[in-house]
């Protein structure tokens, strides 16, 4: 029998399924034990520093007695400190960011996704590099300068030359004052060698959903092609880490298997990364199964509640204070309306979720041939903006960090020494600001600048708050762009 051990690389031994379930037995054991949820609570806690704050974060274990706790009370403090956190670390800035669906062709079998090689009455689709320059070019238009690819995994359609070329292609186009700074990535599980290619090739953030971390579950629901080897998916992150990428991503794919096991098996995999490379992971997503073709919802017997998909959501922000959280149009603005509050920092808008989505279309035509899954978020990128505004967020189009080599334990570092907060304020501000003059509605234009306004007075420092409103003027006058600190 696999050992527990976070600093193994053999996925058994760090997302061990024995350790697991010994978790939630003694989660479910001492659930009511207030002392303990006590402790837990105030270890979770942000604690001011001269410079910024600390927090400590939860194990596996801590994180999981939290979530079997029912009282509504521990609930509302949770939530409270998600919410200390979340304004500790990101303050009231939201990252935005659009997905880009570059082909759907695959060999998998995953029995939740449309795309699976049985789909035999989906359209198959692969963009050409003519294609994506045109994706690229409308999402620029639109006022987009991160964007999370796309692929499924096909060897022969898709292989990596594929991808790197889009890549190059993405990063090249520069539209009137638009420019693609980000491009993070979301293909399946692969060798070293070709981790290494992608760093090279300038990406972000790796991005790999677990969707499960039960083992048996995940055979199951991928019963053919190469995803099926739990192993080799499970084990991706270090080998991106080995082919140098240090900005990694992890998700569950909410609803597929029993939630408190998959947030144990989360919480692992943060604390491996953490064991063996000194750092965590750089984002959490928490998509929950949606609708698609070929595709019903109901037929996963786990699905979870909008409830318990907020406290999940709260628990791992306690967890993991330093790592950036995102949700996607999967959910209603409703639901992305509360998340916000508790810990999310980054959020899709105006997404489309199939290849080919964005150029030809206007902003209420969507063409749902191809969808990966529904988007329950339809509105535009120019009313999400607007929307986070009004609800006292600041949309931050920020890709410094990145930009100026701060990945992995760099950005970590000043994260944890809150440095972080006194370039990212200043960085969203400017960058909003380009999206207002380039790209907002007048009605959205006028909620962002009496923003803009608002927040530049509270950068503490005179110096930046000087540079900062320097280049807001610049920006406003000239076509000067991309300033950052
Ligand atoms: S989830 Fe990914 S690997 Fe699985 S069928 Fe869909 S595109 Fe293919
Ligand atoms: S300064 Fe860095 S951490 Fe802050 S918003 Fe920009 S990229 Fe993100």
């Amino acid at each position: 029998m696999a050992i527990y051990d976070p600093k193994s690389l053999k996925a058994e031994e760090f997302i061990n399924d024995e350790e697991i379930r010994d978790t939630l037995r003694w989660a479910e054991e001492h659930k009511n034990d207030q002392a303990l949820i006590r402790e837990i609570l105030e270890k979770a806690r942000p604690v001011r520093k001269e410079k910024g704050y600390t927090c400590k974060g939860l194990t596996h274990r801590e994180a999981s007695l939290l979530l079997a706790n029912d009282d509504p009370a521990v609930l509302e403090e949770i939530y409270r400190i998600a919410e200390e956190i979340k304004l500790a670390f990101y303050g009231n800035r939201i990252v935005i960011f659009a997905p880009l669906y570059l082909s759907n062709y695959c060999v998998n079998g995953c029995v939740y996704c449309p795309y699976h090689l049985k789909n035999k009455h989906i359209p198959r689709k692969k963009l050409t590099q003519e294609e994506v320059k045109a994706e690229v070019v409308a999402l620029q238009d639109m006022g987009h300068k991160r964007l999370a690819i796309e692929a499924g995994e096909d060897p022969k359609n898709n292989p990596i030359e594929y991808i790197l070329e889009c890549i190059k292609t993405i990063y090249s186009v520069h539209h009137k004052n638009g420019d693609i700074r980000r491009v993070n990535v979301n293909i399946a599980a692969t060798t070293v060698e070709n981790y290494r290619r992608l760093k090279e090739a300038g990406i972000g953030t790796y991005i790999l959903f677990q969707e499960t971390y039960h083992k048996e579950s995940y055979l199951k629901l991928h019963p053919t092609g190469p995803k099926h080897d739990y192993d080799y998916h499970t084990e991706a992150m270090d080998r991106a880490m080995e082919g140098g990428i240090d900005d990694v991503g992890l998700g569950v794919l909410f609803g597929l298997e029993l939630y408190k096991y998959e947030l144990a098996g989360l919480i692992m995999h943060a604390e491996h990364l953490e064991a063996v490379h000194g750092v965590g992971p750089h984002t959490i997503s928490v998509p929950r199964v949606k609708k698609a073709d070929d595709i019903d919802p109901t037929q996963f017997d786990n699905g979870i509640s909008d409830e318990i998909f907020a406290k999940i959501t709260a628990i791992i922000r306690l967890a993991v204070p330093y790592t950036g959280m995102i949700i996607s149009t999967r959910e209603t603005e409703a639901v992305r309306s509360k998340l916000l509050r508790l810990g999310i920092s980054q959020v899709s808008g105006g997404s489309r979720t199939s290849v080919g989505g964005y150029a030809g279309y206007s902003n209420d035509e969507r063409p749902h041939d191809t969808e990966q899954f529904d988007v329950s978020d339809q509105r535009s990128l120019d009313e999400v903006v607007r929307w986070l505004m009004e609800n006292g967020h600041i949309p931050s189009f920020c890709t410094a960090c990145y930009r100026e080599g701060r990945t992995g334990d760099r950005f970590m570092s000043l994260c944890k020494s809150g440095q972080i907060l006194n370039c990212c304020h200043p960085n969203a501000l400017m960058t909003l600001t380009e999206y207002l003059e380039d790209y907002a509605s007048p009605e959205t234009k006028a909620v962002g600048y009496r923003m803009v306004e608002e927040e530049l007075k509270k950068i503490p420092s005179d110096k930046v708050r000087r540079i900062a409103t320097e280049h807001i003027e610049d920006i406003k006058n000239s076509n000067r762009r991309d300033f950052r600190f």
